[in-house]
């Protein structure tokens, strides 16, 4: 890191700008909104620091810069537009030991400003070290669009609040839950709508009654596929502000980088061939946990409700006086289709998808296989790589051509990502010969043809001849 970020306290701190014109004036307008008592040193004053000097906000001394103007200064700056007296201020606070920064000459400045958002008390200060001040005013104008205006008020309203709950609430990390809930709960909502006076009323009950309820609570979040860049922004924050996490297997890792840093993470397995733990299992440890007051996320790959047994944990849970929420993901059908070029619909090829599991209890799953093979729809079917076989075979049975395209992909969405394409009656070859292992998910439906440009694999382009 180029420079070291920090914030200074300059209220009532006497603060050295030389030069009159219209760039001292820009740097002094901030010194003055942080409170510092400015002396301008400069022969002339233009426009806009005479008027500052007329209402008394600023002391000017009418004379050139001498070294010992800097005596007693928090920081300096320069802003002659003279080089050779830019130079010397620089030198001289330099020697003084005072922070100086001289416009557009960084080689000269021992501190730089930042681009900053402004939502008083909360500030937000971007630099790119000087590598690029665009980026770095680009972003600014993001942060400006995302932040709210009234975030501000909603930090003085929080800060007016402090000492009582910290008095209500002794422990840290039900205090901590406690302000998590706070900024995305009701009453921050009041006070960004301006209505204070009920969010105070509505504040000191909360705080009062000793803030959250003793119970945690659990959220089933889904993970998406494997690329981060997938999650939902919900999801993201529970993953941001969960004391516990228990994951799947199908987690990518990646994805668990993104929790916060003391957060406790359980993986609980699922994958084939693993020791994991049972649902039971899983359900007795999500109850513990939210019982001892914990903020807990079960992560699951995808979407929570899509044959991720979230269904089961609700009840479960529920049943059991925990306070469930569920986040969705993008399920690896949506997921691998995207990655892919693939459409699950489309007006002329499939006007239904069928999402199917190829897990079967007794090594064959029990399928409405007619309903299945029946033309004019696609199947997305997970957890079929090891009962390939028998499903291409009673689908075949059940009337779909043997010649019908279909798409393999596993670990959709993630840098190993692969993609195999070919027809329904090889697909256990397919699968041998391309050596895939899973997760995998099986697209069978004339929409493979549409597989994106660029994501052609030979045995697509043929497929694609005779179609045309
Ligand atoms: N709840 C998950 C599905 C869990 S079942 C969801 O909504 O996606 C597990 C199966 O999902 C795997 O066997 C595989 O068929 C599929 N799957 C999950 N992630 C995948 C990925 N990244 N690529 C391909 N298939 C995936």
């Amino acid at each position: 890191m180029r420079y070291f970020p920090a914030f200074m306290d300059l209220k009532g701190r006497s603060c050295l700008v030389v030069g009159g014109g219209a760039l001292a004036a820009r740097k002094v307008r901030p010194l003055l909104a942080a409170g510092a008592a400015v002396t301008v040193v400069a022969p002339r004053l233009g426009a806009d620091l005479e008027a500052r000097r007329a209402a008394s906000e600023i002391a000017w001394t009418a004379r050139g810069f001498v070294d010992g103007d800097l005596s007693g200064r928090a920081l300096a700056i320069s802003a002659t537009g003279s080089a050779a007296v830019d130079e010397r201020v620089a030198e001289a606070a330099r020697r003084a030991g005072v922070p100086v920064n001289v416009v557009d000459r960084s080689e000269l400045c021992s501190f730089v400003f930042p681009a900053i958002v402004d939502r008083d008390p909360l500030v937000v200060a971007i630099s790119s070290g000087g590598a690029s001040p665009v980026l770095a005013r680009r972003l600014r104008e993001r942060l400006e669009a995302l932040l709210p205006a009234g975030l501000g008020r909603l930090a003085r309203f929080a800060e007016s609040f402090r000492g009582a709950v910290a008095a209500n609430i002794r422990d840290f990390a039900q205090r901590r839950r406690f302000w998590e809930d706070f900024f995305d709960g009701p009453i921050a909502g009041l006070v960004q709508g301006g209505e204070e006076g009920r969010a105070r009323e509505a504040m000191i009950s909360l705080v009062n009654r000793g803030g959250a309820t003793a119970a945690g609570r659990v959220q089933l979040v889904g993970a998406g596929p494997g690329d981060p860049d997938l999650l939902t922004l919900k999801a993201l924050r529970a993953l941001q502000r969960a004391d516990v996490i228990l994951y799947d297997r199908l987690v990518a890792p990646a994805i668990l980088d993104l929790a916060r840093r003391d957060a406790e993470l359980v993986p609980v397995g699922k994958a084939k061939g693993h020791h994991s733990k049972t649902q039971d299992e899983i359900n007795a440890l999500l109850l513990r946990h939210a019982q001892a007051g914990h903020d807990v996320v079960r992560l699951k790959g995808g979407d929570p409700f899509i044959f991720g047994r979230g269904g089961e944990e609700q009840a479960y849970l529920t049943a059991r006086g925990i306070a469930v929420e569920v986040v969705p993901g993008i399920t690896a059908a949506a997921g691998c289709a995207a990655a892919a070029g693939i459409p699950l619909t489309h007006r002329e090829a499939a006007h239904a998808v069928t999402f199917v599991t190829g897990h079967g209890s007794a090594g064959e799953p029990e399928l409405d296989w007619a309903g299945l093979a029946s033309a004019g729809q696609t199947l997305a079917i997970y957890m079929g790589l090891s009962t390939a076989g028998v499903i291409s075979r009673r689908l075949i049975e059940h009337g779909l051509e043997p010649g019908t395209p279909v798409a393999v992909i596993e670990n959709g969405t993630r840098p190993e990502e692969k993609r195999a394409f070919g027809r329904l009656g090889d697909l256990e070859a397919l699968l041998r010969d391309r050596a895939i292992e899973g997760p995998a998910l099986i697209v069978v439906g004339e929409v493979v043809r549409l597989a994106g440009q660029g994501q052609v694999q030979p045995e697509t382009a043929a497929l694609r001849a005779v179609a045309v």
